[in-house]
């Protein structure tokens, strides 16, 4: 079983047709969605964790991108600036995936951006702002 999580953009024009429903239906696909921002006549997006088997998941992502969606990793909506973090470890304690997490014995924090779901919690928590985030920005 294939399963990866990834950033789902839709432009106002298709963000109300039944997209999901068919990768479902037609891809044989399972997803669960971790964030979702969607409105009526707006730009959209969806987070989401996307499971199948990798020719089902192939097809599902090609069927996506045809119908114009953008599709991306969640990893390319999230980095640490470096430069920032102190390695105080706090964003660890609150990380669900643990993408962000703590290396024994050297006790360094690693973040390991194809675990996160995009629940933007180290963001809050990081007092240095060393968390950027650009789920939210809408297409080009
Ligand atoms: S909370 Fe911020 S400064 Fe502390 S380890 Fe995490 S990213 Fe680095
Ligand atoms: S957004 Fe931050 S806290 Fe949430 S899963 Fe990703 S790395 Fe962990």
């Amino acid at each position: 079983m294939h399963s990866r999580r990834l950033v789902l953009r839709f432009s106002k024009e298709i963000v109300d047709k039944p997209i999901i429903t068919n990768l479902v239906r037609h891809y044989n696909l399972n997803f669960n969605i971790l964030k979702a921002q969607i409105f009526p006549r707006k730009e959209g997006m969806l987070v989401m964790e996307l499971q199948g088997s990798m020719p089902d998941f192939e097809k599902g992502i090609r069927y996506l991108e045809e119908v114009g969606v953008a599709v991306e990793p969640v990893g390319q909506g999230i980095r640490r600036d470096e430069e920032k973090c102190y390695q105080c470890g706090s964003c660890t304690a609150v990380c669900p995936t643990g993408a962000l997490h703590v290396k024994r014995p050297e006790m360094e924090v690693l973040f390991d951006s194809e675990l996160c779901s995009a629940c933007e919690l180290c963001v809050k928590t990081c007092t240095v702002r060393a968390m950027i985030v650009t789920f939210d920005r809408t297409l080009a």
